[in-house]
């Protein structure tokens, strides 16, 4: 799925399990964190410029095998956590998000071919064993990952507005309030002219 789907969906799982702004960013960001293998892409942008015959290949070769696994998991969730206020907490809830991460990419992350099928490699960068693969993987653009992206844009503005914060808190708290004050305004007038229709 999308890297935003990612992100909201983990960022959803952090506002409503985690205690604190502070460690539902962490888990946000943990929740993305598998796709840190997808910047192998920036090489291969890089070598494909001009008339260079061999360009690099490193994003088909390395994207699910860096960073896809167990391996990736841990790393994420150690050192998160040594960020986090509540550290068993969000180690369990970073493992979480993760794991979901790869759940999502395993049903739905397929390339525009049918026989382009991405797997995922659970022990690697370690090893290519196991290698997980589904035949009927849809593809990354498919309505599923549409529908599953929509819904989690509004599962998180729905619980922004109950906590009061939202997944721009993550990058910008500024941001953030003057977003969360403007959608509070917007839920306060659709209330209003709710009652006042009642009346
Ligand atoms: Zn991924």
């Amino acid at each position: 799925m999308s890297p935003l789907t990612h992100f909201a969906a983990s960022w959803v799982l952090g506002a409503m399990i985690t205690r604190s702004k502070r460690d539902c960013t962490l888990v946000a960001l943990a929740g993305i964190a598998p796709d840190l293998d997808g910047l192998t892409l920036i090489p291969d942008i890089v070598t494909s410029f001009g008339s260079n015959p061999h360009p690099t290949q490193y994003y088909a070769r390395y994207h699910h095998f860096l960073f896809h696994g167990i391996i990736g998991a841990l790393t994420t969730a150690i050192c998160f956590t040594i960020l986090a206020r509540d550290k068993l907490r969000t180690f369990m809830v970073c493992l979480m998000v993760f794991h979901f991460h790869l759940l999502c990419d395993f049903v739905g992350s397929r390339g525009p071919a049918p026989e382009d099928l991405w797997p995922i490699y659970y022990l690697g960068p370690l090893n290519r064993d196991p290698m997980l693969i589904w035949k009927n993987q849809w593809p990354l653009d498919a309505w599923p990952n549409r529908i599953f992206g929509f819904i989690a844009i509004g599962i998180a503005l729905i619980v922004s507005i109950k906590k009061g914060f939202s997944p721009l808190s993550v990058f910008n708290d500024r941001l953030d309030g003057h977003f969360c004050r403007n959608l509070a305004s917007i839920v306060a007038q659709i209330r209003a002219r709710r009652s006042g229709r009642g009346l």
